[in-house]
C-alpha cells in the first residue's frame, strides 16, 4: 500500500493548484490523474481565456496548462501519478483504489482533496443515443488533444461560453457549423464570443431546442423547433438541419461519487451544477480530513478553481500542522478576497446564491452536530 501525507484526485487547475500550495510547506502529495497530463481541462483550450485579466484572461488555456505542469515536475514534495484512475474510497480505511498502468493499488492518504472536475450533462430527445451525439467536452477533446474532426455539419445546442467557444473552433477547424440552438430567449454566453459566431454567419436561434436527431446506425440530420413560454415546442416551426454531429454544450454536473462514498453530506443546488458536498471555509467537507476544490464544489471558472484549489492546498498544510497560525490568517484572507473578487461580477449572481444556500445547509448540519453532542 502506497501511503501519502495528501491524496489529491485529479491534476486539473484546482488539483494542481493545492499541490502547489501545499507542497510550498513540505508537505508530501501525491497527485494522482486519469489523463497521462497535467492540466486538466485547460490542456483543451486553445482559445484566450476569459476571466479576470490578473489572473490569466487572455492568455490561452493550454498555455496555463503548460506552466502549471513545469511547476508540478520541478517540485520534489509532489509525486505526479498520470494515467491512474481512482476506482473507489474505502470510507472504513480511508483508502484509495487505484488503477495503475502497473496494475491495481492502494493508497492510504492522511487527507484526501476531491478535485475530480465535472461530468457533461445529457438532454433527453428522439435519438439522442445515435453515434455522432457528444458533449461539447468530448469534441473540444477530440479536435485539440487529438486532432481529429468530429464530422462534417454539426448543431450546437446550449449558446452558453462553452456552446459559443466550440462552434467557433469547429468552424476553424472546417466543420460546417449549421445552427446554435438556445432554449432560453437570449444568449447565455459573453457577447463577444456569440458575436464571433455571427460574423461566420452562423445562425443563433433562441427560444429553440432539438426536437429530434434521425439516422439509421449514426447521425444523419436533426430536427429543431421554437418553444412556446411553458416550454413546449410549437408545431409548424419545425426546420430540418442536415448534419452528422450534435453537440451538447447543456450544462456540466459536479463530479464528486468519492465523496458520496466518504459519507460527505451532499445537497442538490442548481445554482451550483447540482448534487455538491456540503463543505466550509477550508473546503474541508462534513466527513473530516476529506477536502473539494474547483468544478467539484461547484460548476465555476479555471480561474476560482485555482484559488479554491490554494484555499485547500493551505488549509490542508494547516491541519498537518506545517503553517504557522499569524501566516495561515494572512493567506487564507487572500485567498478568500481573491475569490470574493473572481466571483464580483454581474454573471456570478447565481453562483453567490447557490453558495448562500450550501453555506445556510452547512450551519444546520454543524448547529445539529452540536446539539447531538450536548445531548450525550
Ligand atoms: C469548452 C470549455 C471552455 C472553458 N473556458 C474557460 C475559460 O475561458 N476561462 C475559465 O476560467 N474557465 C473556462 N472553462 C472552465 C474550466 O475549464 C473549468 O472550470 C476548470 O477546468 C475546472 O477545474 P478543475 O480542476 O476543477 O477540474 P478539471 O479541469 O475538469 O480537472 C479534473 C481532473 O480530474 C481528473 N479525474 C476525474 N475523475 C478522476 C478519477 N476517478 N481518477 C483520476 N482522475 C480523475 C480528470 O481527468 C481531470 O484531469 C471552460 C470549460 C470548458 C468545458
Amino acid at each position: 500500500m502506497i501511503r501519502t501525507e495528501l491524496a489529491i484526485v485529479g491534476a486539473g487547475p484546482a488539483g494542481v493548484c493545492a499541490a502547489l500550495e501545499a507542497a510550498s510547506y513540505g508537505v508530501k502529495v501525491t497527485l494522482l490523474d486519469r489523463e497521462q497530463w497535467i492540466g486538466g481541462q485547460l490542456v483543451k483550450q486553445t482559445h484566450k481565456f476569459f476571466g479576470w485579466y490578473e489572473k490569466s484572461a487572455g492568455t490561452r488555456g493550454v498555455v496555463i496548462a503548460k506552466d502549471l505542469a513545469v511547476k508540478v515536475k520541478a517540485n520534489p514534495d509532489i509525486r505526479f501519478m498520470g494515467s491512474t484512475e481512482v476506482l473507489g474510497y474505502y470510507q472504513a480505511d480511508g483508502v484509495l483504489l487505484l488503477e495503475t498502468p502497473q496494475g491495481i493499488q492502494t493508497l492510504k492518504p492522511e487527507r484526501l482533496l476531491v478535485a475530480t472536475g465535472a461530468s457533461e450533462k445529457m438532454i433527453l430527445f428522439p435519438g439522442n443515443d445515435l453515434p455522432g451525439v457528444y458533449g461539447a467536452g468530448a469534441v473540444q477533446t477530440l479536435m485539440n488533444v487529438h486532432g481529429v474532426r468530429p464530422g462534417k455539419s454539426v448543431l450546437m445546442i446550449g449558446s452558453g461560453n462553452i456552446g459559443l467557444i466550440v462552434s467557433y473552433q469547429m468552424a476553424q477547424a472546417g466543420v460546417k457549423v449549421a445552427a446554435v440552438v438556445e432554449a432560453l430567449p437570449h444568449i447565455g454566453g459573453y457577447a463577444v464570443h456569440a458575436s464571433k459566431i455571427r460574423r461566420l454567419g452562423i445562425p443563433i436561434y433562441t427560444r429553440h431546442t432539438i426536437k429530434e436527431a434521425y439516422g439509421t446506425d449514426c447521425v444523419e440530420g436533426a430536427v429543431i423547433w421554437q418553444l412556446d413560454d411553458d416550454w413546449q415546442g410549437i408545431p409548424g416551426t419545425e426546420k430540418q438541419l442536415d448534419v452528422d454531429v450534435i453537440c451538447l454544450a447543456t450544462g456540466l454536473t459536479p463530479l464528486c461519487e468519492f465523496l458520496w462514498q466518504a459519507g460527505a453530506e451532499m445537497t442538490d443546488i442548481p445554482e451550483l451544477g447540482g448534487f455538491v458536498p456540503l463543505y466550509d471555509e477550508h473546503m474541508e467537507t462534513t466527513a473530516k480530513g476529506i477536502y473539494v476544490a474547483g468544478d467539484a464544489a461547484g460548476i465555476e471558472e479555471a480561474s476560482t478553481a485555482m484559488a479554491e484549489g490554494r484555499l485547500a492546498g493551505l488549509a490542508i498544510a494547516y491541519s498537518l500542522g506545517k503553517v504557522p497560525d499569524h501566516e495561515f490568517s494572512r493567506k487564507r484572507q487572500d485567498c478568500l478576497k481573491e475569490l470574493a473578487e473572481l466571483r464580483a461580477g454581474p454573471t456570478s449572481q447565481a453562483i453567490l446564491k447557490g453558495l448562500a444556500a450550501m453555506r445556510e445547509q452547512m450551519g444546520k448540519q454543524a448547529r445539529a452536530q452540536t446539539r447531538k453532542k450536548v445531548r450525550s
